[in-house]
This record gives structure tokens, C-alpha cells and sequence, in this order.
């Protein structure tokens, strides 16, 4: 369902994907990992078609992201870590909006977004009365949640889609994501949060500056690495070690007291 084949992005003169090569069969989530800078969310954006590769191509179920973004954004649904949403329309009338441009007739969006607010706990009344603006940061991250998910499509971007959500709509949305993988979406999950990962995702693929350094199910990769977790294989394979090393060096320069020593 996707398809990255030696897939790169140059800004400048730097390399934020280098060659990077994934296939994601339907029904799959993977957990993309990396540090800070890996190389994630360019590689979404380019999924997405939104961001133009220097090279290599993406296929979305099928379809190529340059030569065919219509359907490819017909194809997928995305949650980005940020952005802007149309601050002074209501949620209900942004998610009314999202519908329209995916083609969805009226009546039908609303049954739709009734379904979803019903699930994340958000009632009609407060859909409609406040506008974006004025949303809780949690209310917000439910709403692009939802706004992402209305055209039911088969692939699924999500890049820390947890941020914000209190404990019971992580819960659920973890459960949701499960319960849409078995009905055969592909999900592409990008986290720091590298327990849900574990606990979620089929596959795991770490990035690091730009380049694909681990791809394997997280018991496979546990295994293959002394039964260690998941955190300490990243740390390993990123330069975590190095580090965590600098900031106990660094810790050492403050005294008990608070006052650093000269
Ligand atoms: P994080 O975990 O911090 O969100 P990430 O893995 O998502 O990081 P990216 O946002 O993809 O990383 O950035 C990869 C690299 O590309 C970074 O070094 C970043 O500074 C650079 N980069 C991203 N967008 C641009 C841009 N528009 N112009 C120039 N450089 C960029």
C-alpha cells in the first residue's frame, strides 16, 4: 500500500531523507522512529505528496505521490505533528468542510462526524458552539484526528498523534487504530513514545539522519538484540549512548546546592 523506493530530500546542503527504501503491505502499522531530525515528518510530508522528493518516489496504494496526488490524497488520511487548522471556524463547521472537499454528501457527513465525536467524548453542542480558536489543546488534536479519518481512507499517516489526548482518548484511539489495521488499513505511526510504540505497531523502522538503520517486528528486533528493549536498541543505533554519557558529564558540573562550580 506504500511504496518508497530510494526516496530522498536535500534542503540545501543538507540531506534530510537519504535513499530510503520501505514497503508497508495493507493491514500493517509501523512505528517510525528516529531522534530529533531523523528525517520523519519529511518523510510523511512526502508520502502525503505535499513535500516533492529530490529523488526516488513514493506510491501510495498504487498510486505515484508527483504524478497522481489526487488519488493518492484520496488514498490517505494524515494527522500531522502541527498546523494550522481555520482558527475562526467551529469544529463543526471544519469538519463539515473537511467532508465537502472529500465529497462527502451532507447528510451523510454529519452521521459520520456524529459517530466520531460520539467515540471521542465531545458532544454536538460543544462541536458547534465554540470556535478552533477557542479548543483545548486536546479538543484540537481530536478534531485533525477526526478530520483525518471522515473519508475512511485505506492509508493512515499519524506523526505523535497522542500529544495532547488525556488518558482515556489515548486508550481509545490506541484501540481504534488496532480495530482499523485488522480491517486492512496501513498505518504509519510516528512516535517518540517508544512503549505504545511497542505495544502497538507490527513493525518498527528507525531512521536516523535520514537513512533507514532498523526495520523488523519489536520482539524480532528485541531478539536480535540480547533481549534488549526497544528504548536501548534506539539508544544504540542513534547515538543515544553518547549522549546520555555528555549529560551525566554535564549533571557533574552543578553542585548538590544549585550553584554551579567554576
Ligand atoms: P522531530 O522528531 O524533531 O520532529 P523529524 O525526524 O520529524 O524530527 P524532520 O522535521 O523531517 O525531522 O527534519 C529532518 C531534517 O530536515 C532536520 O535537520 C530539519 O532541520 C531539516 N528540515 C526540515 N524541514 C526543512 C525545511 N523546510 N527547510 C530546511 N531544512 C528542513
Amino acid at each position: 500500500m506504500i511504496k518508497l523506493t530510494d526516496l530522498t530530500k536535500v534542503y540545501g546542503a543538507q540531506t534530510a531523507v537519504d535513499h530510503l527504501s520501505l514497503e508497508i503491505p495493507a493491514g500493517q502499522i509501523v512505528g517510525l522512529l528516529g531522534p530529533n531530525g531523523a528525517g520523519k515528518s519529511t518523510t510523511l510530508k512526502m508520502i502525503t505528496g505535499m513535500l516533492r522528493p529530490t529523488s526516488g518516489t513514493v506510491q501510495v496504494a498504487g498510486y505515484d505521490a508527483t504524478t497522481h496526488l489526487m488519488e493518492v490524497k484520496r488514498s490517505l488520511g494524515f494527522v500531522p505533528e502541527s498546523g494550522a487548522l481555520y482558527e475562526s471556524l467551529t469544529g463543526l463547521e471544519y469538519l463539515r468542510m473537511v467532508a465537502a472537499l472529500y465529497g462527502i454528501e451532507a447528510e451523510q457527513a454529519d452521521v459520520r462526524i456524529q459517530e466520531f465525536i460520539q467515540f471521542f467524548d465531545i458532544t454536538w453542542q460543544a462541536l458547534g458552539e465554540k470556535i478552533l480558536a477557542a479548543y483545548s489543546k486536546g479538543m484540537r488534536r481530536k478534531i485533525v484526528i477526526i478530520a483525518a479519518l471522515l473519508h475512511n481512507p485505506p492509508v493512515l499517516l499519524f506523526d505523535e498523534p497522542l500529544d495532547g489526548l488525556d488518558v482515556n482518548a489515548a486508550m481509545g484511539f490506541k484501540t481504534l487504530i488496532q480495530t482499523l489495521a485488522k480491517q486492512g488499513r496501513t498505518i504509519v505511526y510516528s512516535s517518540h513514545i517508544l512503549d505504545v510504540v511497542e505495544k502497538v505497531c507490527h513493525r518498527v523502522v528507525i531512521i536516523h539522519q535520514g537513512r533507514l538503520v532498523l526495520d523488523g517486528a519489536p520482539a524480532e528486533v528485541s531478539a536480535q538484540h540480547g533481549g534488549q528493549s526497544l528504548e536501548a536498541v534506539f539508544s544504540k543505533l542513534t547515538g543515544g549512548d553518547v549522549l546520555r554519557e555528555k549529560a551525566e558529564n554535564f549533571a557533574r558540573t552543578f553542585t548538590p546546592g544549585g550553584t554551579e562550580q567554576p
